[in-house]
């Protein structure tokens, strides 16, 4: 075997010498300024998540393929055709690139017998894959942020993480997100939908294209979930499944709509979302904006009942929700809602190398102070370059302040601030003079 694998190397090898090396298609770089953003959002959710006191799950980006198939559905379009599969070389199993999140955490969860003493609120940040056609909003490798809710049975955490995605819409300053609710049912109201649903769809079988038809029989609500525009007037005239719901499945959805209505929530009612994995039931939900084109879901989830028993745990409720942190910044983009920005606070500049042992001192204890400073690099090994270039690159950097480690004032045991912004620059504020050995009151004069 590892004879095998090490030839496999070499041949590939020879070829990527000769090859350009650029990332994979659909998946991309997250650079600066743009992963400030980034941070930002995580930051943001972090906070909240902390308040409605949901913890964080990490979990590996490769599972066993077998978990998505069953957790997810065969007959869906991520089982079918979008996910990125591979054997181990080594020992033959067959492993899958994470499409989504819900199966691992379920996963780990059975693993671990997490809910043995009671029910559990989750989170997880991180990168999902899916082999889709790459467009703006949609990517090979993208990233979801997600919150579970497991071995919960009641309407009160759905409607919790409703509320918790819409306190996140607001501190993000996001105000062109509407929510669109739906209630699955249960199996057995379902199965009497099926059945309407697939005379329907054989009534119409001129206009439904090649997905829908093979999924007319194996799994008919899929088709409901179809981008096909020229489908859209068959599935609208479908039979819905909130006609088909019983008292109890009624009672649960209207219990949500209620803590929503009092918590002054809007929604619209859409009877055929459906969402794209088998697990669902009861209630769904997806966060929609009108500003991203075709791709302005930006959150959807539901509740999954079923699915902790069906992996092999002890049968269990819950629910939860995902959101596309690309579709969302890019949101956050389009609107008028500001990131804060990173500027240091302090850029610190020397004319002379032989200073930079006790500069550099001054600098660690600033920062132990909590505060940025960024000390001026060479690019080359030969001195530090003239003092019009560093502070041409202090400006750049959008200090508020240069740290100047002149001779004269080395010398005096100080060193130098200068204003480099705002009204104190306008005014022509001239340099202060700190101590190099009191580093608490040249942070007092930093702080913003
Ligand atoms: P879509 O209908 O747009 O394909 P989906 O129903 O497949 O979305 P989910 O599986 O519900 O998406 O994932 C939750 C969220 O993750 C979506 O609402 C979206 O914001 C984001 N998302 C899904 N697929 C992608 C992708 N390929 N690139 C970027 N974001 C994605
Ligand atoms: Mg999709």
């Amino acid at each position: 075997m590892a004879e095998k694998s090490s030839a496999v190397t070499a041949e590939k090898l020879t070829s990527v010498k000769a090859e350009k090396l650029t990332a994979v298609k659909g998946m991309n770089d997250i650079l600066p300024p743009d992963s400030a953003r980034w941070e930002w959002l995580e930051q943001t959710v972090r906070g909240l998540m902390a308040r409605y006191a949901y913890r964080n799950i990490r979990t590996p980006i490769v599972e066993p393929t077998g978990l998505f198939v069953r957790g997810l559905g065969e007959v869906t379009d991520i089982v079918e055709k979008e996910m990125y599969c591979f054997e181990d070389r080594l020992n033959g199993e067959q492993l899958t690139l994470r499409p989504e999140n819900t199966a691992g955490v379920v996963r780990a969860v059975n693993e671990h017998n997490l809910l043995y003493e009671g029910g559990k609120r989750l989170y997880y940040m991180g990168p999902m894959f899916r082999h889709e056609r790459p467009q703006r909003g949609r990517y090979r490798q993208f990233h979801q942020i997600g919150a579970e809710a497991l071995g919960f049975g009641g309407a009160e955490v759905d409607a919790e993480l409703i509320l918790l995605a819409q306190s996140l819409w607001a501190s993000l300053g996001l105000t062109d997100v509407r929510l669109e609710l739906n209630s699955l049912g249960q199996p057995d109201e379902r199965k009497a939908h099926r059945a309407a649903l697939i005379t329907h769809f054989e009534q119409h079988a001129d206009v439904l294209d090649e997905d829908a038809k093979r999924r007319l029989h194996s799994n008919p609500l899929r088709i409901l979930d179809t981008k096909n525009p020229a489908m859209q007037p068959v599935v609208a005239a479908a039979p819905q499944l909130l006609d088909f719901l019983g008292e109890a499945s009624l009672a649960h959805f209207n219990a949500v709509r209620a803590i929503l209505d009092a918590n002054g929530v809007a929604y619209s009612i859409n009877p055929r979302l459906v969402r794209g994995m088998d697990y669902y039931n009861l209630t769904v939900f997806e966060f929609i904006t009108t500003q991203l084109g075709a791709q302005g879901t930006i959150c959807g989830g539901g509740r999954y009942d079923y699915l902790i028993g069906q992996m092999g745990g002890k049968p269990a409720p819950a629910v939860g929700w995902a959101l596309g942190v690309e579709r969302v910044l890019e949101l956050l983009k389009a609107s008028s809602a500001s990131v804060p920005e990173a500027s240091p606070d302090a850029y610190a500049v020397l004319p002379d190398a032989t200073a930079l042992p006790q500069a550099m001192q001054l600098l660690q204890a600033l920062r132990a102070q909590g505060l940025c400073v960024q000390m001026h690099a060479s690019p080359t090994a030969d001195g530090m370059g003239s003092m019009k270039s560093q502070f041409k690159k202090a400006d750049a950097s959008g200090a508020r302040f240069a740290l100047v480690f002149g001779q004269d004032e080395m010398a005096r045991g100080e060193v130098g601030l200068k204003p480099l912004r705002g009204e104190r620059q306008d005014t022509g504020t001239q340099q202060a003079f700190f101590r190099l050995d009191d580093a608490a009151t040249l942070a007092a004069a930093l702080r913003p």
